[in-house]
């Protein structure tokens, strides 16, 4: 079944306009949403930390920060938008003792609601509206007149009403100028795992790493390794962006497309498929969700271990070296 998707003509900002927003976290996706609603002529207040950068950028926004609990009490709609981790406990300790019957919640990203980290309030209706992109680009669409797709999803104590404002609301950050796709909690968070796990971080890293240590091991210089391996993949995936596996087949030399239908299903077997559907079940079952959580209540020790070894791996030297010859790169260093 084709997705739901509303467009401009769908929402209306007046169900909104006299609401007050209250923005928790002024980092990626909260400076966008704040000056997107601003700008859409919604009464819009933030909640910083004081003395932190952001909260430094929200005041040169013309913004005054003010503290969770305080926002929290001025918000009709309250936006969650500090990191996903530390979502539960500000959620226990500052966000649910100031809400009341009537508010309505909104987040970007499902875990922590799907998860159970939040124990919504009798009365208090909670929605997603999720930008598929990140805030400085829902941001920069929204000044030049577009928009950035979202998803939008409705939760517990929801009404009609409560979804019509969630809609109200993605109009307000230019969502409904490009398209609003109608999903669930559950599809969000569980389509978002699965696709960093499997694809954009693990399975690519892995792969990635992997390829690099076969030719290292085999006694070629790890400096065209990793042009091979890791250098090209944006090359492949900018094609990929723009039109598709036909656009890069049709980009790439025959040989190379020869070698990808011939070799690419011996990379990707059975048996990884197999493992991606694991991968699956240990996502939707909260497997996964119940083991993040702990590792985080635990100050995340397994999580730094790994950090700090992956840092080290002989890809990551050769890497640093290789983009400093690459002017036009924009090199970074963690
Ligand atoms: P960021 O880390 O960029 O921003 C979070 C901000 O919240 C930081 O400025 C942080 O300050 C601040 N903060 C931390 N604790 C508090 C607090 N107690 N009170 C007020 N502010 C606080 O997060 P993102 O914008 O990336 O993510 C926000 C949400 O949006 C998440 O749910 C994420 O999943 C979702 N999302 C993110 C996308 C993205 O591309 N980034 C895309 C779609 C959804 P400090 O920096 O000082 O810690
Ligand atoms: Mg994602």
């Amino acid at each position: 079944m084709p997705a739901k998707i509303y467009y401009d003509g769908d929402a209306d900002l007046n169900l909104i306009k006299d609401k007050t927003i209250a923005i928790l976290g002024y980092g990626s996706q909260g400076h966008a949403h704040a000056q997107n609603l601003r700008d859409s002529g919604v009464k819009v207040v933030v909640a910083e930390l004081p003395g932190t950068p952001n909260f430094q950028l929200a005041v040169s926004h013309g913004f005054q920060p003010i503290g969770t609990e305080e926002a929290v009490r001025q918000g009709d709609i309250i936006t969650i938008l500090i990191p996903d981790e530390i979502q539960p406990e500000v959620f226990r300790t500052q966000i649910r003792p100031n809400l009341s019957a009537g508010k309505l919640i909104i987040c970007s990203h499902g875990f922590n609601y799907h998860y159970g980290q939040f124990e919504i309030p009798p009365g208090v209706a909670i929605a997603l509206v999720a930008p598929k992109g990140p805030g400085h680009l829902l941001r920069s669409e929204f000044v030049r007149g577009a928009g950035v797709p979202c998803l939008i999803a409705v939760g517990e104590n929801a009404t009609e009403e409560t979804f019509k404002m969630a809609l109200a609301y993605a109009k307000a950050i230019g969502g409904t100028r490009a398209g609003v796709i109608e999903t669930t909690f559950a599809e969000e968070t569980e389509t978002d795992l699965f696709g960093e796990q499997v694809v954009l971080c693990g399975g690519v890293s892995a792969l990635v790493k992997a390829a690099f240590e076969v030719l290292v091991e085999a006694g070629y210089q790890p400096e065209l390794a990793y042009f091979e391996c890791m250098h090209e993949l944006k090359l492949i995936v900018d094609l990929f962006y723009q039109g598709g596996l036909n656009y890069m087949r049709y980009s790439v030399s025959n040989t190379a497309e020869y070698g990808d239908y011939t070799r690419g299903s011996r990379i990707i077997t059975e048996e990884t498929k197999k493992e991606m559907w694991k991968i699956l079940d240990e996502i939707r079952s909260g497997q996964f969700a119940r083991e993040w959580i702990l590792e985080n209540k635990a100050n995340a020790p397994a999580f730094k271990a790994m950090r700090r070894r992956e840092r080290q791996h002989p890809i990551e030297e050769v890497g640093r070296r290789l983009r400093k010859m690459m002017s036009w790169i924009d090199a970074k260093e963690v």
